[in-house]
């Protein structure tokens, strides 16, 4: 690994950006920063640009205290906490627009959301300057953006995707976990069942994904007391959907428990095509 003294003495700088209610999938990204860089910067900011919904900004945890514990524990180096009204004094007149990336999912489903996402990550990179950004693949599309956000306007910094961390019952830790009833908690887990039935039939080597969806959207159509918002099977760098699955997908769902929101995807690899036929060699 390339530390400071190989860097002419410029230490290398590891942001990870959150909105705070930290939990273990956010830990998970601090301790590969922590392993990779000389300075590690957490912000902890809930940032109300990408909220399409007052209410969900309003019931948004915050669990300020113990963000600083875990981040001290952690080894931590710098933890950013600004306000709203630091982060934008009024409001804004240039915001980063984001393209076709955010046409689906999430960006079909929170208009706005996305162009809150690139904005704020852009100001945060601009603040901190980090060498490298940590990401959770548990917001693939955000992921997505985000790469898209550092390659089209030439930011330099590298984007680093981190895999889910889930409970033991599947579910992917979220911060809006916290919300859930002990009832709401016990059929969350049904969105990763879901998209696990897409990856299954994917690995099994079903392509028409059309036929995929259905039979993942049918896990939670089975359930009381989770609503599905969208599943979609998308292809992984622009995250449109697909007719066919020949290629690596994201399978990726966002459901409604109660009144919370929670969202999963999971990569699904088909099998190898069967080698062509060419009549020529063999015995
Ligand atoms: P959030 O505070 O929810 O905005 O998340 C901050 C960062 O942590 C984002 O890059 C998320 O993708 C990542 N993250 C959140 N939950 C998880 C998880 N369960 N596993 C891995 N990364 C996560």
């Amino acid at each position: 690994m390339e530390m400071a003294g190989a860097r002419g003495g410029r230490p290398r700088v590891g942001l990870v950006p959150t909105m705070g209610a930290l939990h273990a999938g956010h830990q998970r990204l601090i301790d590969l920063a922590r392993a990779e860089c000389d300075v590690v910067a957490v912000s902890v900011f809930v940032n109300p640009m990408q909220f399409d919904r007052d209410d969900d900004l309003q019931k948004y945890p915050h669990t300020l205290e113990s963000d600083i514990e875990l981040c001290a524990a952690s080894g931590v180096d710098v933890v950013f906490t600004p306000t709203a009204a630091a982060m934008y004094p009024a409001p804004p007149n240039c915001t980063v627009d984001v393209g076709r990336v955010a046409d689906h999912l999430c960006g079909r489903h929170r208009p706005g959301h996305f162009r809150g996402v690139a904005t704020v990550v852009m100001k945060l990179f601009q603040i901190a300057q980090p060498d490298r950004a940590y990401f959770g693949e548990k917001d693939a599309q955000q992921l997505a953006v985000i790469r898209h956000l550092v390659s089209d306007l030439n930011v330099p910094v590298d984007v680093v995707a981190v895999p889910t961390v889930r409970e033991p019952d599947g579910l992917a830790l979220s911060s809006r976990n916290q919300r859930l009833t002990p009832a709401e908690r016990r059929v969350a887990p049904a969105l990763y069942e879901a998209i696990g039935v897409a990856r299954q039939q994917i690995e099994a080597g079903i392509v028409d994904a059309t036929r995929v969806r259905q039979a993942a959207t049918r896990v939670i159509e089975q359930r009381q007391g989770i609503t599905l918002e969208y599943l979609e099977i998308v292809e992984p760098v622009e995250m449109q959907p697909v007719d066919r699955v020949d290629h690596p997908v994201i399978a990726a769902g966002a459901v409604w428990v109660g009144s919370t929101r929670l969202i999963d995807n999971v990569l699904c690899v088909p099998p190898p095509a069967s080698p062509k036929r060419t009549g020529k060699g063999g015995s």
